[in-house]
């Protein structure tokens, strides 16, 4: 088999986005229904929704069986060609893709389930979330409306379907889960925030019912502000299941981390954080952003000084929020810091239009602390440049 066509993802991951839309895995390019979003119509590769289609009927559907076989046949089809373009594209301007080139067929228990079926809903109302993934972040961007329509642009308000905007949609998908549990290797529960989304808790009563969950590894993206809820407490269910694995999104620490991270305290954040680690192998994700570059290099300290293992990704959206949004002589401050690594580029590049992405940062920013009652110039005083 070719590295060049073959990739573990369409036998390995059964995922669906924020839209409640399936798809080969999140790079593919499919004919998504929701145009304008992300993922907008590329290619004619059925992406059905969640609620038309179980997930073992499009795992198992003639189209996803079909691009396996030509990824089998090792060599490029036009198949390939439309639904890997992302990763092609990628490859071509030298950089990685997603894929996942092994030269065998994963078989047996071998499934990861990336299903975004829980809804969006979320305490928190991160600076930087992209407003789809967060209740709380859809209300603040009514509020920032009202003060700027522009922000509604911004912030891509158009694109929410009518359910996101009321809390997301949760599909009842347990029979269906139950039906491939022998297969299942890693659950990923991706929010909003997962532990304060109830569905989720009835999946994992299922696979604890059937005793499969001793077989299943979890997965949670969470921001750690709150280990039980209604009742459920995460510990409970972590002990039923083969593992756990925490990623905690933390953009800083104490006060930044309660400005960036909006709704969050950093002292109640850091008891769960000591709570969990003795459950669950916990790792930091840290979106590297205008203001989290701020302190970063205290932020990684503090999780060094915890031996957290951690990933730092440089994020592009909200416009605002990217690194290179800051004022030149702010990055030219940071950059001998940041000198060789993934952040340098976005540190030295040359912004024709800076002043106007400066200026936006600063609308946006004033415009929350309207609404939070924060004060950004306390908490980031880098940012008071002349
Ligand atoms: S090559 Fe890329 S787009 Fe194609 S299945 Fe793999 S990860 Fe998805």
């Amino acid at each position: 088999m070719s590295c060049k066509v073959f990739c573990t993802y369409p036998w390995k991951q059964l995922f669906s986005d924020s839209y409640g839309v399936y798809m080969p895995c999140c790079m593919a390019t499919v004919n998504h229904p929701y145009n304008g979003c992300w993922h907008s119509a590329k290619s004619d590769f059925p992406a059905p929704k969640v609620n038309e289609v179980s997930p073992s009927e499009f795992f198992y559907s003639d189209y996803m069986k079909q691009l396996r076989s030509d990824m089998r046949g090792g060599k490029t089809t036009p198949l390939i060609e439309k639904v890997c373009a992302n990763c092609i594209n990628e490859e071509k301007e030298g950089r990685k893709g997603l894929r996942d080139p092994q030269w065998y067929e994963p078989l047996g228990r071998v499934v990861q389930v990336k299903l975004k079926i829980f809804g969006n809903l979320c305490n928190l109302s991160c600076y930087m979330c992209r407003i789809k993934d967060s209740s709380s972040r859809i209300k603040q961007t009514e509020k920032l409306i009202q003060i700027d329509p522009e922000f509604g642009e911004m912030l891509e308000y158009d694109k929410l379907t009518d359910e996101m905007k009321h809390g997301g949609v949760s599909y009842n998908v347990i029979e269906d889960i139950k039906k491939l549990a022998p297969r299942i290797e890693k659950i990923y529960i991706i929010g909003g925030e997962p532990f304060i989304m109830p569905k989720h808790y009835e999946v994992l009563d299922a696979l604890i019912e059937i005793g499969q969950a001793k077989n299943i590894v979890l997965k949670y993206h969470t921001n750690l502000t709150k280990l039980e809820w209604e009742g459920n407490h995460i510990f409970d269910y972590i002990k039923q299941f083969k593992g756990c694995d925490i990623n905690w999104s933390l953009e800083g620490i104490r006060e930044q981390n309660d400005y960036i991270r909006f709704g969050s305290n950093w002292e109640s954040n850091l008891q769960n954080y000591y709570k969990i680690k003795k459950h669950a192998k916990v790792w930091g994700n840290v979106c590297a952003s205008s203001l989290s570059i701020l302190s970063l290099h205290e932020t990684e300290e503090w999780m060094k000084s915890e031996g957290l293992d951690y990933s730092i990704n440089n994020i592009q959206e909200p416009r605002p929020c990217r690194i290179d949004s800051l004022h030149p002589k702010i990055r030219e401050q940071l950059l001998p810091m940041y000198r060789n690594t993934k952040l340098e580029s976005s540190l030295s590049a040359n912004i024709e239009n800076w002043e106007d992405r400066w200026a936006e940062l600063l609308r946006y920013l004033k415009a929350l602390d309207e609404i939070n009652n924060t004060d950004y110039t306390k908490v980031f005083p880098l940012l008071n440049v002349e």
